[in-house]
């Protein structure tokens, strides 16, 4: 399915989340990069020494998780917007959901929209608790989303509708 659509099968995404436990301790990067392609930004991007491609640029980014911060500099760097960061050390109910979002309008804080999966589905309602919008034009705009947990590995995008 995955050369086809280029959709991610549920294996592949799972295989790409650190474990619940290091979720739980706080925000932390979720690279879905799964193609060996010549790119790099994120790897250049992270101060932390959390991404390493190594000698290839060619190679898929392993990320470590535990020098990870979660400041979601490689989210705003990475062309394929294929980084999120998860965090579910808020809530034992929700998790927090930092997504890249490049359409217009950007949500408001406060605002209610549809949560979608992968292939474009809404599966549930998220509340918008941030918006970083960098006003450069080499950075991508973030959405921060609390959503229920059981969507964690599910949820991938939003759909705002434009007023
Ligand atoms: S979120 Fe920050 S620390 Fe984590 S991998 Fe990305 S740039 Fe590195
Ligand atoms: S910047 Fe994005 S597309 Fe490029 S290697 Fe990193 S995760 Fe993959």
């Amino acid at each position: 399915m995955f050369e086809k659509t280029g959709i991610p099968s549920k294996e592949m995404v799972m295989g790409k989340f650190p474990s619940i436990e290091r979720i739980n301790k706080g925000p932390v990067a979720v690279i879905e990069c799964y193609k060996e392609i010549p790119c790099n930004p994120c790897e250049t991007a992270c101060k932390f020494d959390a991404i390493n491609i190594g000698e290839d640029i060619n190679t898929i980014p392993a990320v470590t998780s535990d020098n990870c911060t979660g400041c979601a500099i490689c989210l705003t760097k990475c062309p394929g917007l294929a980084i999120m960061i998860v965090d579910g050390s808020k809530s034992e109910t929700t998790v927090l959901i930092k997504i890249p979002y490049e359409f217009l309008p950007l949500p408001k804080v406060g605002d209610t929209v549809m949560g979608l999966d992968r292939e474009g589905r809404h599966i549930t309602d998220v509340k918008i608790v941030g918006v970083l919008n960098p006003k450069s034009f080499d950075r991508t705009p973030i959405v921060t989303v609390e959503a229920g947990r059981k969507y964690l590995y599910d949820l991938r995008n939003i759909k705002v509708e434009a007023k």
